[in-house]
């Protein structure tokens, strides 16, 4: 790969808690690709999921990177002030025919998947079985879902950069999936799609635990017309349970008193090997010339 001036990168925290560990692991991977190809990193706040936004805790998120040396290169993107590119894109979402209104609750759809063949055990999620596709049988409209297609059409490979080649038959392992919730905010499928198009966001660098959302995301930008980004998904963090860290599984908030400690730690889960550096710069050049070498970077 040669470096690319118009390279874009992004970190894209949710403000549910403070920076953690895991957090840190991807920001700091997201940091060094953009710095080995010469390009740009910015910081988008994914605070479009009213309920689980932490008051403060976006401002407490920026003020850890900036201490940790990782600073947006352009002012951050809030999600929450971007009501109105998600309106723009679901309406022309909505005039392709994509998009149906549903009116099943979580239960109904458990209840019809019981016994059904469309439940898939790689999932946490449960696939969607289609039940309002062609109306809403009476229903009051609850979730606006987008349609996925039938058959081969619906299966979509991508190359992941650290993964390998990815594959996911969208009818049978996901099913049509949820543009607007039935509490009225906009699913992170839409936002992320299209904030990351209006950014012009060419290298997405995040954890493994989205690797499930890439299919549908590029299936989106399809539908859209906007270009699909590249991908490379590093491995996530998990606790002594397998579950990946977070606030809710007992992530211990990260020392901020000591930056260069915690990020020689996450470069280590990166599989780099950092030498012991005096400064923050110090450090970032050393672990991205590594990171360039490993993915073949060139021009450094
Ligand atoms: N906001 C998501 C998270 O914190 C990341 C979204 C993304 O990188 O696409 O898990």
């Amino acid at each position: 790969m040669s470096p690319q001036p118009g390279y874009r990168g992004r970190f894209a925290p949710s403000p549910t808690g403070p920076l953690h560990f895991g957090s840190l692991v991807s920001a700091l991977a997201s940091f060094l690709d953009a710095r080995a190809h010469r390009g740009t990193w910015l910081v988008r706040i994914e605070d479009v999921d009213g309920p689980r936004t932490v008051p403060g805790a976006a401002v407490e998120i920026l003020d850890t990177l900036g201490r940790f040396g990782m600073f947006s290169a352009e002012s951050p993107v809030w999600q929450s002030q971007r009501e109105v590119a998600y309106q723009g894109a679901f309406a022309q979402l909505l005039a392709t025919g994509f998009v149906f209104p549903c009116g099943c609750t979580r239960r109904e759809i458990v209840d019809s998947l019981a016994d059904s063949h469309t439940r898939h055990a790689r999932h946490a999620t449960l696939a969607y079985p289609g039940t309002c596709r062609n109306g809403l049988q009476g229903k009051p409209p609850r979730a606006w879902r987008m349609r996925v297609p039938d058959g081969d059409a619906a299966v979509l490979s991508f190359k992941d950069r650290w993964q390998g080649i990815q594959t996911q038959d969208l009818a049978s392992e996901v099913g049509d999936f949820v543009l607007k919730r039935a509490d009225g905010e906009w699913a992170y499928q839409l936002a992320v799609v299209v904030d990351d198009a209006d950014a012009g966001i060419t290298h997405i660098v995040r954890g493994a635990d989205l690797l499930d959302s890439t299919a549908r995301q590029i299936y989106l930008q399809r539908c859209l017309g906007v270009a699909t980004p590249t991908y490379l998904h590093v491995p996530v963090i998990v606790n002594e349970h397998g579950e990946k860290l977070s606030k809710q599984t007992g992530a211990t908030a990260l020392d901020t008193a000591a930056p260069l400690v915690e990020l020689t730690q996450a470069a280590k889960h990166l599989g780099l090997r950092p030498s012991p550096a005096g400064s923050l710069e110090a450090f970032f050049s050393d672990v991205t010339a590594q990171w360039a070498k490993r993915f073949a970077i060139l021009g450094r």
